[in-house]
């Protein structure tokens, strides 16, 4: 059955294939969850066709979001998996530039593929876990 992604693991290492047309942030997650991955470190290129991008702002301590609608090259897909109250917690920020190569980034609310992606995941024993900050307005990774 095809759940919108291929992948296969390699060492500590899970390499992935998201599907035209899939969302990348509710498909990585799903892996997470399903490879009981806790805590791991995302890199990926792809081709996408939308995405909505959050900037936080410090002193309002809110996101605001921005949707982009065209095709895109994603030039840099990073972040990180943690936990949150025994939850799995993405973070990821996204570069991605249009047919004229400017890029725009922030942080990754959704993105939508258009033809296809390389995402890697590499997992990480250990544990973190994520804490809301009143201070910061955020939730801080805690050690
Ligand atoms: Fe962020």
């Amino acid at each position: 059955m095809n759940e919108g992604y291929l992948i296969k693991k390699f060492g500590n290492k899970y390499f992935i294939r998201i599907d035209k047309n899939h969302e990348i942030v509710s498909t990585l997650k799903e892996i997470s969850e399903k490879k009981k991955i806790r805590l791991g470190v995302v890199s990926g290129i792809g081709a996408i066709k939308s995405c909505v991008l959050g900037f936080f702002n410090p002193e309002t301590k809110e996101y605001s979001e921005k949707t982009f609608s065209e095709y895109m090259e994603i030039t840099s897909l990073t972040g990180n998996i943690t936990r949150k109250e025994k939850n799995t917690y993405l973070h990821l920020h996204l570069n991605a530039a249009g047919s004229d190569n400017k890029t725009i980034g922030g942080h990754l609310v959704k993105a939508v593929i258009s033809a296809t992606s390389e995402i890697v995941i590499e997992e990480v024993r250990g544990k973190v876990n994520r804490k809301f900050s009143e201070e910061i307005g955020l939730n801080l990774i805690e050690m």
